[in-house]
């Protein structure tokens, strides 16, 4: 289905967003005195858009699950001090009422929310064209539709202000992301619509302050819109998403290390080919390292299960069954015999370096 949408630009109190747009603040609204401080820092810094979670949608009952409309005036407050942009999420009526009573700028959906199409149509219901930017994050899971989905919800609505937000997919399995990047997705999403501004939250991607500063870098490449990056003057102490937070001068330094280069093809920040395809490539190497890792990970147990048995790393029936049985697998796959032999014999030699390691203790 080839679908269109009717957006307009994004301006907010009278201005128009400036792309590369940058958006920040705490997971989520914990006191006044923090919602105040960070953002003083943050509309300090120059960035426009302070964001806050005041309902917090928690994977398990019983973590902090936001103080709700309490922590509302806080935002308030900051606005009229700074004159920073609010933006805060939404996940049903009410807190859509609520915020709009207490001056919120914008309102994002959040991936478990745009993952549910009866939660977004209501949401969608409830605006019914008020003239309020809404973010759609993508959906928890890797479901392009999805997330087009949402934002054609949110559009047939008459919500023309739109911006999707990345932050990443739930995944099952190791990774070093808390939600793998998938980067093919959100440029798909740009290839489809490119009016559609795209920011990257590299907080939820990451899950972890080390990998920020190389998904940011990444967006950048990207030509995506912005980020939307979590902040906090106390990050170890956050009531929420603590490993992922920074303080807003770690954020100030992580943001002066960017470069942000002009897309050189395409228009409005359309992908070149290249880059989608390359960026395809880089997902699915990181995938197979993963997997290695994780055969490695099997040839440990197996080599302490010899050790105690006392039984030999080099058992040949073995090694030429596993080398018939993958070429021939190879070859349905369309891959050389030569191929699959090279990549064979140097995994088989790493397992028998990685046994005997075992045998001899050393590991
Ligand atoms: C958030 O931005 O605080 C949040 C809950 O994000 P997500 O919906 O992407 O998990
Ligand atoms: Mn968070």
């Amino acid at each position: 289905m080839n679908a269109k949408l009717d957006l307009e630009e994004v301006v907010v109190n009278g201005k128009k967003l400036e792309t590369p747009v940058f958006v920040s603040g705490p997971c989520s609204a914990e006191t006044e005195e923090q919602v105040l401080e960070t953002g003083r820092k943050i509309a300090k810094m120059g960035i426009p858009i302070y964001r806050a979670g005041i309902w917090k949608p928690r994977t398990r009952p019983g973590s902090f699950e936001g103080l709700g409309v309490v922590a509302l005036p806080w935002l308030q407050k900051l606005k009229e001090e700074t004159g920073l942009i609010i933006a805060t999420e939404v996940a049903n009526p009410h807190h859509i009422k609520e915020a709009l009573d207490h001056g919120v700028d914008i309102l994002w959906i959040g991936a478990r929310t745009s993952a549910n199409p009866f939660a977004v149509q209501e949401l969608a219901d409830y605006l019914g064209g008020k003239d309020v930017p809404v973010f759609v994050k993508n959906p928890v899971n890797p479901d392009i539709d999805l997330w087009v989905g949402a934002l054609e919800r949110m559009n047939k609505a008459g919500m023309k202000k739109l911006m999707a937000v990345h932050r990443g997919f739930s995944h099952y399995g190791p990774s070093p992301y808390r939600n793998k990047p998938q980067w093919d997705i959100p440029i798909e999403l740009k290839r489809r619509f490119p009016e559609l501004p795209i920011i990257v939250d590299p907080s939820h991607i990451c899950g972890r302050r080390d990998l920020l500063a190389g998904v940011c870098q990444k967006a950048a490449d990207l030509t995506f819109d912005g980020l939307f990056i979590e902040s906090h003057i106390d990050p170890d102490k956050a009531l929420s998403d603590k490993a992922q937070q920074v303080t807003p001068e770690a954020l100030e330094e992580l943001l002066s290390s960017l470069i942000w280069r002009k897309s050189e093809v395409g228009t409005n920040g359309l992908m070149h080919d290249l880059e989608i395809l390359r960026s395809k490539i880089d997902q699915i190497d990181d995938e197979v390292l993963h997997i290695f890792k994780e055969r490695m990970k099997v040839v440990e147990k197996i080599g302490e299960l010899k050790k105690k048995n006392k039984v030999t790393i080099l058992q040949t029936s073995r090694w030429s069954e596993i080398l018939e049985e993958r070429k021939e697998v190879g070859k349905k796959l369309g891959l050389s015999e030569d191929f699959i032999g090279t990549i064979l014999k140097a995994v088989h030699q790493e397992s028998i370096n990685t046994q005997t390691k075992i045998m001899n203790k050393e590991i």
